[in-house]
């Protein structure tokens, strides 16, 4: 079995969707999950602020602009005018739920509810036109199986018991269709796996079944080596080792939601991120295995804040860091990065709502200085630490970039950088010209 999910442009007009029937419709067996039509769940958020506003015009308003839009879609998603028929009404259910929360009090329940309706709707909407083709598919509704527990983790035992059981009772299928992003709470409520959902609801629901791959279809051709936004001639990667896909998804790499592979890594069933505009390339497989050449890719997040401390009495102390960390920990804020000398220590954070209270606090401890505007820059890959070389080719590379931090040997797929935010597009752009071959 495996399991292909389709994010919201993938089935975002009637021709994508054909796309997506394209793709799927084979003898293979399969699972295939969907996001709500692109720019739904936008609507529907906006929708629910309208309604908790107590805005009920404009909240009528807003239902009816996007009911209207799926009439349109109908239009040219079906050929017979029954299925059409059949298309409206499925709609028309959804959105007079939709409609009835503008007379009450709206509230958290009803939120979720809420936007729960775009998945639910992309997949009924999509089974009907497989239907109309005449491919022989089954619904498996998400809320009967994907549930998270009182963490709000996915409750894997629960979900496997219950996916098994709705997809043999639905004997000789060999096409699934079902909801990304929805889910049962541990009270039974209707909930969500939160915004960009539907690649963790893939990866879940390839663990719950043991799939023996997960596709992640999106309109980019696999994750890129670089930021392309940024840098002149980036390239997908081929290969990315589950390890490498982690150090990555800190920094956003955009196509991936961060935690989404973790089931499926665990589990050791390979992740593909593939294009639906470009069936046939190849993007990039996360698996146990890594790829060819030492680095991988390249990221960067922006907006960082480096803080310095330096004292006299860290010098040959014990419990000088841990007094550090434990002034973070009271204003639960992460540190993503440190480096330390033998009388300082550096370190950065991005979440700076409490950086006048943590400075403060820090002040205790000897002279603290902030920068501000930083650059994280990783350099992701199989840099183990017997490979010679790996070094040398990097701070080559940046020779011209004033470097602010390093750390080297945090993991063994990860050298990370801190430089101003000025120099952060000439560094990735540096590293970009020396570390890959083009
Ligand atoms: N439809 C949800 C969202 O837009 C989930 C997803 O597409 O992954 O966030
Ligand atoms: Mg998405």
């Amino acid at each position: 079995m495996k399991v292909l999910k389709f994010g919201g442009t993938s089935v975002g007009s009637a021709e994508r969707m054909k796309g997506v029937a394209d793709i799927v419709v084979n003898d293979e067996p399969k699972i295939v999950v969907l996001s709500a039509m692109s720019g739904t769940t936008n609507s529907l958020v906006a929708i629910g602020d309208k309604l908790y506003a107590d805005d009920k015009s404009g909240a009528k308003r807003a239902i009816a602009d996007l009911e209207h839009k799926y009439f349109d879609t109908v239009q040219s998603l079906y050929i017979a005018d029954e299925f059409k028929e059949k298309a409206n009404l499925i709609i028309k259910e959804h959105f007079d739920f939709m409609k009835s929360f503008v007379v009450n009090v709206f509230n958290l329940f009803q939120e979720r509810a809420l936007l729960a309706q775009g998945e639910l709707l992309s997949t009924k909407m999509f089974h009907l036109f497989l239907e109309e083709r005449g491919v022989e598919s089954a619904l498996l509704p998400a809320l009967d199986f994907m549930r998270i527990n009182r963490d709000e983790e996915p409750d894997m035992e629960y979900i496997r018991e219950h996916a098994a059981q709705e997809i043999d009772k639905r004997k000789g299928i060999k096409l699934f269709i079902t909801q990304g992003y929805i889910c049962r709470n541990s009270f039974g409520e209707i909930d969500n796996l939160k915004r960009g959902g539907s690649d963790y609801t893939a990866s879940i629901v390839g663990n719950a079944v043991n799939a023996s791959e997960v596709q992640i279809w999106t309109d980019i051709d696999g994750m890129h080596n670089n930021d392309p936004r940024v840098v002149d001639k980036t390239k997908p990667v081929a290969k990315l080792s589950f390890d490498e896909a982690a150090e990555l998804a800190y920094f956003g790499a955009k196509i991936l939601h961060p935690q989404s592979i973790r089931p499926a890594a665990e589990l050791g069933i390979p992740v593909k991120l593939l294009n639906t505009m470009d069936p046939k390339a190849k993007g990039t497989t996360i698996s146990k295995e890594t790829g060819e050449g030492l680095v991988k890719a390249i990221a960067a997040k922006d907006g960082i804040t480096a803080i310095k401390i330096k004292s006299a009495r860290m010098l040959l102390a014990y419990g000088f860091l841990r007094s550090v960390f434990e002034v973070f920990e009271r204003f639960k804020t992460p540190i993503d990065m440190i480096t330390t000398s033998e009388v300082a220590v550096s370190l950065t954070i991005d979440d700076t709502s409490n950086l006048d209270k943590i400075v403060s606090e820090l002040e205790a401890f000897g002279i603290v200085e902030v920068d501000n505007d930083q650059s994280i820059v990783c350099i992701v890959g199989n840099m183990v630490s017997e490979t010679e070389g790996v070094a040398i080719n990097i701070f080559e590379a940046l020779k011209n970039v004033p470097i602010r931090m390093i750390s080297y040997g945090g993991s063994r797929h990860n050298v990370s950088l801190v430089v101003d935010g000025e120099y952060k597009q000439k560094a990735l752009q540096s590293l970009n010209d020396g570390l890959f071959n083009f």
